[in-house]
């Protein structure tokens, strides 16, 4: 089907161009093929911006029909709520959101109409190599020099390894990505545990290509936290 296969980069680059299709495997599609439809699969955040944004492009998209398809009875995805029979809101997952972007906010706003602005106060429980269980401020990466010493100097250790050689290697699952990034000793003491939990699987099973753009946290930071210890 000609719609999976249009991407926003698609998009982008057709903003200017007569509507045609730009196939990007042209074994099975002729290049040239005109758009008639486009099916965005799941109504979750993802698929509602991608309407959101065909619509703003809807001069590139004259006449075109846009379906969202939907398997559940709502729209919202993970980052949808339900309420209990006793009045109680559970969040499935997605519940708080921190942005820089005035763009992304505004388009927040056309989906969530009311917001609780909070000051972020977020810790991680943990359990030191010192036995002891403490509280390290959010996010964890950024606050070595509140663990123990022991996980402390793994955690440094770690990343004075990535720094002197940083790898040019593309890794082959996310746990790689994580390693190359905080290095061994972060990826152990807090990294693995962190997200298993979260996404309740190995970080070996999943790949990295996501995180790429969900993190962008930039090495040379976290190798300045040596210098303040
Ligand atoms: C426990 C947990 C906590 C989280 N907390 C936060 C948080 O605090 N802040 C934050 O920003 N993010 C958080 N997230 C992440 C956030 O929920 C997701 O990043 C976000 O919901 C992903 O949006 P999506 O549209 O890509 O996918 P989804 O939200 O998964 O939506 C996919 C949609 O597609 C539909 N669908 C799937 N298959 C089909 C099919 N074959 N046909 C039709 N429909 C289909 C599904 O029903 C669903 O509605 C959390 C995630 C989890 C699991």
């Amino acid at each position: 089907m000609i719609a999976q296969r249009v991407t926003l980069k698609t998009v982008r680059a057709l903003r200017d161009q007569p509507i045609t299709f730009i196939s990007e495997n042209p074994t099975t599609c002729e290049s040239n093929d005109v758009i008639r439809d486009i099916v965005i699969i799941g109504s979750g955040p993802t698929g509602l911006g991608a309407a959101l944004r065909l619509k703003e492009l809807r001069h590139v998209f004259q006449n075109v029909h846009i379906t969202i398809l939907e398997k559940e009875d709502h729209s919202g995805g993970l980052s949808s709520s339900e309420r209990d029979e006793k009045g109680f809101l559970w969040d499935i997952g997605g519940h708080v959101v921190f942005s820089h972007y005035e763009y992304f906010d505004n388009v927040l706003d056309i989906a969530v109409k009311e917001w609780n602005q909070r000051v972020r106060a977020a810790y991680a429980f943990m359990m030191g190599s010192d036995g002891v269980r403490r509280f390290i401020a959010y996010p964890v990466q950024n606050n070595i020099a509140d663990m123990d010493d022991i996980d402390q100097s793994k955690c440094l250790h770690g990343l004075e390894q990535i720094g002197r050689n940083l790898s040019k290697i593309t890794p082959s699952n996310f746990d790689e990505w994580l390693v190359q990034r905080f290095g061994e000793g972060l990826s152990d003491v807090f990294m693995r545990k962190y997200n298993r939990k979260i996404w309740t699987v190995e970080t070996k099973s999943m790949n990295y290509i996501w995180v790429v753009i969900a993190f962008r946290f930039q090495t040379w930071k976290l190798l300045n936290l040596k210098f303040h210890r």
